[in-house]
């Protein structure tokens, strides 16, 4: 017989002022919901090919490029399905024939696992790590694409951007900076592909993918799309001409729009990124040195520099149960802490973007000690 526990109860001066810390979708900030209701009328239900709806398309598009400082030549094209649409549009349309993969969770390796289903190409080049830890790659001279990714989700693990030495120099860049955009310092120089989602750093919804790209990305585009057959909804080339147009080539969601725009607003008008990253290292300084000091609980990713300032993963003792924590604090409305599902650790994941506040982010650790002791 298990006798039904005793609700615990979070009192009030540890409850967050915002309880969302999920990594994807996160937070979406009150402020933009309430700006979105008032701008609807003139936006929801309207046409995407009429000015309200490209005036947004062409604010996130100016918006990314302040956000990332983009030089002279680089472009922000859009289109839907997200980052996931993302690799299937890269393996008709950027990767020419051989790609090498820095894969070290579950999102850098579906990446690489669409190239490998790819008949048109090669099998891919993978240069592996074990969960929480980070691949240090050095480049093929036989790749034409290198894939890196700023930040992996599922582990908590980030990586630095840099073109990696060996690379031959016709090798694009590709970043997957879902996790990353808009929370991480980058430098342009370092990438010809940057490519992201607004539902993570960005407090937006789900379903469209964003992506900065090189002139030397621009040339592949077209080199590849002259001599490959590829599908519409995939072809970047009909992408670029879209968003030039500051259109999407099929129907997008404008909610999704106005909240990616309406935080590049907020993050440009306070510093850009150089203040997102700032709001995302004291968060992650707040939790890492709370999960440090601990009795039960350390930080997963052992090596500082690879720990993520955007997603947190903090691995619990054997004594506590993760998974316990977690519900205390979803029945309390602190939710999303849940590790990545298919890590299968005690553990606990935090997202640290820069719509949540550094403040709430240390009320959390406050919260994670008293229901630990409440359960323990
Ligand atoms: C969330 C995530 C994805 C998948 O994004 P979708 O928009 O859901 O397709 C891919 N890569 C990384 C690093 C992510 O965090």
């Amino acid at each position: 017989m298990t006798e039904a526990p005793t609700p615990v109860v979070i009192p009030p001066e540890l409850r967050p002022a915002d309880g969302r810390f999920g990594s994807g979708p996160s937070k979406v900030r009150s402020e933009a919901l309430v700006d979105l209701a008032a701008a609807a009328p003139g936006l929801l239900g309207t046409s995407h090919r009429q000015t309200p709806v490209r005036d947004l398309v062409r604010r996130v598009r100016e918006g990314v490029s302040a956000l990332l400082e983009l030089p002279d030549g680089y472009e922000v094209v859009l289109g839907n399905g997200g980052t996931t649409a993302f690799w299937d549009a890269a393996a008709f349309c950027l990767v020419r024939a051989l790609s090498q993969h820095v894969v070290c969770g579950e999102f850098s390796a579906k990446f690489a696992s669409v190239i490998e289903a790819c008949p048109h190409l090669e099998s891919p080049l993978l240069v592996e790590a074990a969960p929480g830890e980070r691949p240090v790659l050095s480049g093929d001279a036989d790749a034409d694409t290198i894939a890196l990714i700023q930040n992996e989700t599922s582990t908590g693990v980030q990586m630095d951007v840099v073109r990696p030495e060996g690379a031959h120099e016709s090798a694009l860049v590709l970043v997957d900076a879902t996790s990353a955009a808009g929370g991480l310092r980058v430098e342009a120089s370092e990438f010809d592909v940057y490519y992201f989602a607004p539902q993570k750093c960005l407090a937006s919804e789900g379903g469209l993918w964003l992506a900065a790209l090189s002139p030397p990305a621009l040339e592949r585009i077209a080199a590849m799309t002259a001599t490959r057959a590829v599908p519409a909804s995939l072809d970047l080339s009909i992408a670029l001409e879209n968003s030039r147009k500051d259109q999407t080539y099929n129907t997008p969601a404008i909610a999704t729009l106005f909240l990616t725009a309406h935080t590049l607003d907020w993050i440009n008008d306070h510093g850009g990124l150089a203040w997102a990253a700032a709001r995302c290292d004291t968060s992650a300084d707040v939790v890492y040195r709370w999960a440090e000091k601990a009795p039960f609980a350390t930080p997963f990713v052992k090596e500082s520099r690879a720990r993520s300032h955007t997603v947190a993963t903090i691995d619990f003792d054997t004594s506590v149960d993760a998974s316990a924590i977690a519900a205390v604090l979803r029945a309390n409305g602190i939710v999303d802490v849940e590790p990545y599902r298919k890590l299968g650790r005690n553990q606990l994941r935090i997202a640290l973007y820069p719509a949540i506040d550094p403040a709430d982010v240390e009320v959390l650790t406050r919260a994670i000690d008293f229901v630990v002791a409440e359960i323990e």
